[in-house]
């Protein structure tokens, strides 16, 4: 998989796929566009939208790849969530900062209900450890009084994982999760 932090970026290195090698055997020279993944989206409830581009490493026709597929995706969007990476961290921000997860996703005027907040939010909670993992390779974590007072009367761990993305990206133009998905090449939940 190859994430870009835009569509410039992600174009540019398709236009030079044919020299670029494949991320499963490393061969150069056999890499193809192989179609598009589609999906809803938040703008898209109706119909599928293309959510990312499909490349083939070919090992037909002489080619000495290795047949196998790879998506390659730009980094407002989290593969299966119909949520862009906006609207994402709005929420996960909101939702550790005031504790109350079904308001914050209210106010992304959003018009899923309370089953994709809770479906969400467990995701997030799920990939908790990744993500603390692979923010540590990037910084440590800000220090913060851990006795501070909050909605819920103690900094909780969440709050500590908003923090340290945004210490980590913090002169990044992206935002942290676009920046988080660039930076580690994975899908931040
Ligand atoms: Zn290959």
């Amino acid at each position: 998989m190859w994430i870009f932090a835009s569509q410039e970026e992600r174009d540019g290195q398709l236009a030079l796929l044919k020299c670029s090698p494949c991320p499963h055997c490393k061969h150069s020279g056999a890499l193809n566009r192989h179609g598009f993944l589609k999906g809803y989206d938040e703008l898209n409830f109706r119909q599928k939208a293309i959510r990312a581009i499909r490349v083939f490493c070919s090992n037909r026709g002489g080619n000495q790849g290795c047949g196998k597929t790879f998506s390659v995706w730009i980094a407002d969007k989290v593969k299966r969530l119909f949520l862009d990476v906006k609207s994402l961290w709005e929420f996960v921000e909101q939702a550790a900062t005031t504790g109350n997860k079904s308001r914050a996703f209210q106010q992304l005027g959003c018009s899923m209900g309370d089953s994709a907040t809770y479906r969400i939010w467990k995701r997030f909670l799920q990939a908790q450890s990744a993500i603390r993992t692979a923010l540590a390779a990037v910084c440590s974590p800000p220090k913060q009084p851990t006795d501070q007072p909050t909605a819920e009367g103690y900094l909780l761990p969440v709050q500590g994982t908003i923090a340290h993305l945004k210490e980590a990206f913090k002169d990044s133009k992206l935002n942290p999760i676009e920046a988080y998905q660039v930076q580690t090449q994975s899908f931040f939940i």
